[in-house]
């Protein structure tokens, strides 16, 4: 039978990059967003590759919409070998203590308990199969602390124990759970944001070994890698791609 994965935020970044490399492995494809206008058109993307593809609309902060999408899936393409468990927001970048509750909250709510959410209802199904494989999109700020992203960090940092945690309990089951922790990638929106403000991308930029932001393709390459049997034997780790940023602070 077809391979199928669920993708959270595929409606953009690094979901639709994602989306796009794994059609091209042959894999059917969940395209799971709030954002149903940017949903859809990774659903046409990925369709003109020659892969299944459908569009289901959820935030992942809600519970029962997640398990919505979860069943969805089920139903319409048998299984889920793949999920990557990615859709996230960044908050205002404000100090912590200017950050209003109801940001945190929803920081908390999206990147979070999302993950945990799409965790919980997705392993319940590949444990069901035999297994499957997990990539959690963490960030930088999931491995080193920051200033100006207090609540976004703890919420990476978060996903990096759920990823250590989950392996801990079932990888004697056939899961394999992982976690990539991209530095700044240029996704459209940080392009949109660094065109209007050049000086922030060269402060950015100036603190990377290798002098540029990633690209969303370069972190699809790797979320494919960890997916897929390529990776059989690697499993609760967290991967770093950032031009050598993290390691050299
Ligand atoms: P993006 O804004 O381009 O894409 C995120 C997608 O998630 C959007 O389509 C959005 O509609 C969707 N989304 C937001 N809230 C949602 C919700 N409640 N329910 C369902 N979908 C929702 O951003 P991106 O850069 O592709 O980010 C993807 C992930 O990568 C995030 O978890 C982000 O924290 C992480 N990340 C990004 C970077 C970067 O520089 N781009 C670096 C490190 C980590």
């Amino acid at each position: 039978m077809d391979k199928a994965a669920i993708i959270t935020g595929a409606g953009s970044g690094l979901g639709q990059a994602a989306a796009i490399r794994l059609a091209k492995e042959g894999v059917n494809i969940s395209v799971v967003d709030v954002n149903e206008q940017g949903g859809k058109e990774t659903v046409d993307m990925v369709k003109e590759l020659g892969v299944d593809s459908i569009f289901i609309k959820a935030d992942v902060s809600k519970p029962e919409e997640v398990k919505n999408y979860v069943d969805k899936t089920v139903e319409h393409f048998g299984t889920i070998d793949y999920f990557f468990n990615n859709a996230g927001i960044s908050g205002s970048g404000k100090f912590f203590l200017d950050t209003a509750i109801e940001e945190i909250n929803s920081i908390v709510g999206i990147n979070l308990m999302g993950a945990l959410y799409g965790v919980h209802y997705v392993a319940e199904v590949m444990l069901k199969n035999g297994g499957g494989s997990i990539v959690n999109t963490a960030s930088s700020a999931g491995v080193i602390g920051q200033d100006s992203v207090v609540t976004y960090a703890a919420t990476k940092h978060g996903i990096v124990g759920l990823t250590k945690s989950m392996v801990a309990e079932y990888a004697k089951d056939g899961l394999r759970v992982n976690t990539i922790a991209p530095g700044p990638t240029e996704t459209p929106m940080v392009k949109e944001f660094y065109e209007a403000n050049p000086k922030m991308k060269e402060n950015a930029t100036s603190g990377i070994p290798q002098k540029r932001l990633g690209t969303p393709e370069e972190v699809a390459e790797l979320v494919t890698f960890l997916l897929t049997s390529k990776a059989q034997y690697i499993n609760g780790e967290v991967i770093r791609i950032d031009g050598g940023f993290t390691n050299t602070k």
